[in-house]
């Protein structure tokens, strides 16, 4: 060990300190007064280090928590059992401030002075309405502690590391979520795509097929056929066969079969379907 090294240490053990650990293990645990999360002391027991306390029933912060110095609320419940009674003595309190309040206000009713009169009145109405928000603020605490009390179950204390790994992971998975909910998003989309395109190929095997029967019929003057062929291309429930003699562009090929004439306006006529 180095000389300086050493000094150090004795240093510290001269001051009653403990000595520099060579790897520090960062610990968290949750305050069993306030519930949220604070920095332990690295030797055992792993206590709560010094942090602010804040709760509608006390009003503003409130110096340090009331579970500073304690063990975090994985191991331990001791200190809400502790603090009940501080509760209860402040409610107490509160309400004695209440009753005086009441008949304080109830002695001015009645004395219509001008203003400074009214004022005072109006002021402690203030006050009387803020104890009582504070009282219930208290009875909400009240429940609240003895929820934790009642249904306290032991848990492990975590470092910095695993909390970190945590928070991590909760990230990962639900960047993990957000991937496979947009890959599935366009896997619909390109299935969508794929059967449109198959519809459309079908279509135009069909279309593609009826032209060269016609064509066929047409070369062999096999008019019966071509008519035989026309109604079963019609009865077809596809509504893209309402287009259908059109869609063929075979129209004097039709014309020659019986099935077109020629209209008036230009274009053609297709016989119906029977
Ligand atoms: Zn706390």
């Amino acid at each position: 060990m180095k000389l300086w090294r050493r000094r150090e240490r004795d240093a510290r053990a001269k001051e009653g300190a403990a000595p520099a650990a060579e790897t520090v293990t960062r610990l968290l645990g949750r305050c069993q007064i306030c519930e949220r999360e604070q920095k332990l002391t690295t030797t055992e027991p792993h206590l709560l280090v010094l942090h602010g306390y804040k709760r509608p029933g006390w009003g503003e912060v409130v110096g340090s928590c009331f579970g500073v110095g304690a063990q975090p609320y994985e191991v331990a419940f001791d200190r809400l059992v502790e603090y009940l009674p501080v509760l209860h003595n402040h409610g107490a309190m509160l309400q004695k401030l209440i009753g005086r309040l009441s008949q304080k206000i109830e002695s001015l009713k009645g004395f219509d002075f001008p203003s400074d009169e009214y004022s005072e009145r109006y002021k402690l109405e203030m006050d009387l309405e803020a104890t009582n928000n504070q009282l219930w603020h208290l009875g909400k605490d009240i429940a609240r502690v003895e929820n934790r009390i009642s249904n306290w179950k032991p848990s492990r204390i975590r470092s910095f590391e695993e909390i970190a790994a945590d928070v991590r992971a909760k990230k990962e998975s639900s960047a993990a979520e957000r991937y496979a909910a947009r890959s599935a998003k366009e896997e619909k989309i390109a299935a969508t795509k794929a059967k449109q395109a198959d519809l459309a190929a079908r279509r135009h095997a069909i279309v593609e097929s009826f032209r060269s029967q016609f064509i066929e019929l047409a070369q062999r003057g096999d008019v019966v056929s071509a008519h035989k062929l026309y109604n079963e291309m019609m009865k077809k429930k596809y509504s893209f066969f309402n287009s259908y003699p059109r869609e063929l562009g075979i129209d004097s090929v039709l014309e020659q079969l019986g099935l077109a004439t020629p209209s008036a306006y230009g274009g053609y006529n297709y016989r119906r379907y029977v």
